[in-house]
């Protein structure tokens, strides 16, 4: 077998024989809308997997389900498998990790009060961050320069604010903006409590999602700190995490795979794509998750 996870389908031959083929999956399992803080609809992300060759594709937007139903109605029209996600905000040893839920109902209420009472707090923040960049810049008007970047105002999210930045020429690019400005010590951070890990995985078995650690390689834990993550995640019932996204370096590819080994997670495979002009890596253009893992689309049927 090469690199490619394999699905197996039975092809009915001659003679009354079922032979197994095996064939590789192209999925694409993380990714952002204008509902959240990608820049493509719904719609425009199911036709671009689909041009990338993409055959199992998920939405997962920040804390909102709201582009699910059109992102559902443009794969079904392409006859591309879809996948109902969302990627949650989680507080965990003082750091941000996110939780992407996969297959979930999209209609659960749990699922549904737990995300409204998620984003509730991101508008207060987005004001505190425009007051603190405002003072730092000597800019005016952040927060509502900001806001003209959301496609759903419930959302503001940095990636917002780095666009602002960007349209300012306080940056060349959004990659430069977090690098100087919206992170932990530097001008724009501002603390956030987001769900407990308890909660969102509570939200995520009621809505019968499957629960991933999204992009493990860009959290700054120690060791001793990563390993907690992992066990208690377990523990909450978490099966899976991402291994090969766009954020990850090849030796990231075989550290995290070796860690879902260690604790009999399933793999993800997600390009984490926001946006055209910012996003290093497409929908779809990923390399494969290494041979040795179980996918985790083995568990979304
Ligand atoms: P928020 O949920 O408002 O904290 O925004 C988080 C989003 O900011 C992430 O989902 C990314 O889209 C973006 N982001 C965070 N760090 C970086 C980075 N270093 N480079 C590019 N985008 C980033
Ligand atoms: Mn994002
Ligand atoms: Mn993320
Ligand atoms: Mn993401």
């Amino acid at each position: 077998m090469t690199g490619f996870a394999h699905t197996v389908e039975f092809m009915w031959a001659p003679y009354n024989v079922y032979m197994l083929r095996s064939s590789p999956v192209n999925a694409d399992l993380h990714c952002h809308s204008i509902v959240s803080d990608g820049t493509l609809a719904p719609a425009e992300l199911a036709a671009r997997a689909h041009a990338h060759g993409v055959d199992l594709w998920a939405l997962t937007d920040h804390d909102e389900v709201g582009g699910l139903a059109e992102a559902q109605r443009a794969a079904d029209a392409l006859g591309l498998r879809f996948v109902s996600g969302v990627e949650i905000s989680v507080s965990f040893a003082a750091q941000t990790v996110h939780i992407v839920a996969l297959g979930v109902r999209p209609n659960s209420t749990e699922l549904l009060d737990g995300l409204q009472h998620i984003r509730t707090g991101r508008d207060q923040r987005a004001k505190d961050m425009a007051q603190d960049l405002e003072r730092h810049l000597g800019l005016t008007q952040v927060y509502d320069g900001a806001l003209r970047y959301a496609g759903n105002p419930a959302l503001l999210s940095r990636t917002h604010f780095a666009r602002y930045l960007v349209e300012q020429g306080v940056c060349r690019q959004t990659h430069e903006v977090f690098s100087r400005f919206l992170t932990p010590g530097k001008p724009g951070y501002v603390e956030h409590a987001w769900a407990r890990m308890d909660e969102a995985l509570g939200w995520i078995t009621a809505a019968n999602g499957v629960a991933v650690i999204a992009h493990p390689g860009r959290y700054r834990f120690s060791a001793t700190e990563e390993w907690a993550l992992l066990e208690q995640f377990k523990a909450l019932g978490g099966q899976a995490i991402e291994v090969v996204t766009g954020s990850h370096t090849a030796s990231q590819y075989r550290k995290y795979a070796n860690l879902a080994l260690e604790f009999g997670f399933y793999a993800s495979r997600g390009s984490d794509f926001h946006s055209p002009g910012e996003s290093v890596c497409d929908l779809g253009r990923l390399p494969p998750l290494p041979a040795d893992l179980a996918p985790v689309w083995d568990l979304l049927h």
